[in-house]
């Protein structure tokens, strides 16, 4: 399916669903597409970009998001060292004691190795995991 913008010839813009952009140009030469505001055939296509999957750019746009991905990620580590204290390896120790009441509850952040988190799990302590980048200058 594609979506593309519709033009009358009153400058009416609305959208229409086509199987492929060939029967948008079999339909419109058919005077089968009308405008939903004045009722007018003579529609031609708005300029725009079609919400349609080509295959083309994939390479491009995997980059992007790729690169998009990156920067979510150093900015969520920003605000995490911002906003949570740096407990190191010591981690799976603090998070038990926050969790048990035996210090204050605050956001803490650290590394945990993966025993460690799967006990911690066990144990009912609530805690997210994401990848983390090292900085070079770290
Ligand atoms: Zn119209």
């Amino acid at each position: 399916m594609v979506v593309y913008d519709v033009r009358c010839s009153h400058d009416h813009v609305f959208e229409a669903w086509f199987p492929d952009s060939s029967a948008f140009e079999a339909q419109a030469k058919k005077r089968e597409i009308s405008c939903p505001v004045c009722g007018d055939v003579r529609v031609e296509r708005a300029p725009m970009a079609p919400n349609v999957s080509t295959g083309k750019g994939d390479a491009a746009r995997r980059k992007e998001l790729a690169a998009h991905a990156v920067r979510m990620l150093t900015n969520m580590q920003a605000f995490i060292e911002k906003n949570a204290d740096n407990v190191g390896p010591r981690f799976a120790e603090e998070a038990r004691k926050i969790h048990y009441g035996e210090t204050s509850t605050r956001n803490i952040y650290g590394r945990a190795t993966d025993q460690e988190a799967a006990e911690m799990k066990d144990e009912g302590i609530e805690f997210g995991e994401i990848p983390w980048r090292h900085r070079s200058d770290a």
